[in-house]
């Protein structure tokens, strides 16, 4: 197990001594002690949602990341504490002290975050009101959730832009009945798509994304600091720009496909095949806050989870059979509507 270095004297009360924790409803390090405020606003916070220009044909150096536990002799009280894996935020299980890693590696570094805006209260009566709105939930579902564990986690995503120019074959249906025929049809689009949104972390997928994440936006992002994450855990980013890139394709391909079918504007349209040059790529290492419960229904492990930044809720659960009939293909179908419609912007 190797050493980790870390920031740890930073997140301490400059004039008590005691721990602190980021406050998501001041912004700002709260300490535990003497209730001391410290800013963590810094004359950089506009520069935070600068994006970072990426070319496929000159790939930057990004050597292998080295998964691997690490750890740390306590500041405080000198217990250990312990980094497993791709942990980036941990606490002393001693003295409670928040623990953030230092990243050495520099192709790794996250560039900047969304702080919580929303505490853990607010989570827990936002997960409350999502279970009670849902009305194929079993009535014992409130009282499970009150007894799993909410956890929060800062997650490691991308944001992607690109420009597109696209080049399409397809074809759509004419006529009724026997004079019914398909029609070929070709044709161009221009399309810059702005601040894709790709989890960077098995943790959190493409459905929990769409499900409380979509509506990101960049105003909210501050520049990395270690005070963020103060009391909240949080994921290290361990993805080199090229895989990022690769998890984006299967949802460019989705947003490219409908933009065609939506273009043609004929019944039955059909995407043959299209070619798209893309250029202009930017992107962005970022975590987002996000607040899970976890709970288990009759031996299944389930999770709502809650978007740290306006507490939009989203989860799986048990369905109560008698409830169901024509209750779960709308919320089918909703999810769909979601999933297709975030991301695309600026169509010319
Ligand atoms: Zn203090
Ligand atoms: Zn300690």
């Amino acid at each position: 197990m190797g050493q980790a270095t870390v920031q740890q004297s930073e997140l301490q009360c400059q004039s008590c001594g005691g721990q602190c924790a980021f406050d998501p409803a001041q912004q700002e390090l709260l300490c535990q002690s003497c209730g001391s405020l410290w800013p963590l606003a810094t004359d950089d916070d506009h520069k935070a949602a600068d994006e970072f220009p990426f070319d496929p044909d000159a790939p930057a150096a990004e050597p292998p990341f080295l998964q691997g536990d690490q750890i740390h002799q306590c500041e405080t009280c000198g217990g250990e504490v312990v980094f497993t894996g791709a942990a980036l935020s941990e606490h002393c299980p001693y003295c409670n002290g928040s623990v953030v890693r230092a990243v050495e590696e520099k192709a790794y570094e996250t560039m900047a975050l969304v702080p919580f805006r929303i505490d853990r209260d607010y989570a827990a009566r936002c997960i409350t009101d999502w279970i009670n709105r849902r009305i194929a939930a079993p009535s014992d579902l409130t009282s499970l959730a009150a007894e799993g564990q909410i956890a929060s986690i800062y997650a490691p995503f991308w944001t992607f832009d690109s420009k597109e120019v696209i080049e399409y074959w397809a074809t759509y249906e004419e006529g009724s009945g026997k004079t019914r025929r398909r029609r070929r049809r070709t044709g161009r689009i221009n399309i810059d798509f702005n601040d894709m949104l790709v989890p960077a972390s098995e943790h959190v997928t493409p459905l929990i994304r769409d499900g409380i994440l979509h509506d990101f936006k960049a105003q909210y992002l501050r520049p990395y600091r270690s005070g963020y994450l103060a009391g909240f855990a949080a994921e290290r980013h361990h993805m080199t720009v090229q895989e990022g890139l690769q998890a984006n394709e299967a949802d460019k391909d989705l947003l490219i496909r409908n933009l065609i079918e939506g273009e043609i504007d004929k019944p039955n349209p059909r995407v043959e095949r299209y070619r798209t040059d893309t250029t202009g790529i930017h992107y962005r290492r970022i975590l987002l806050p996000v607040w899970i419960l976890h709970y288990t229904y009759r031996g299944t492990p389930k999770k709502v989870v809650v978007s740290g930044i306006d507490g939009r809720t989203f989860g799986e659960r048990p369905f109560s059979p008698w409830k169901l009939a024509g209750c779960s293909a709308v919320l089918t179908a909703l999810t769909m509507a979601i999933g297709l419609l975030w991301g695309a912007t600026g169509v010319l």
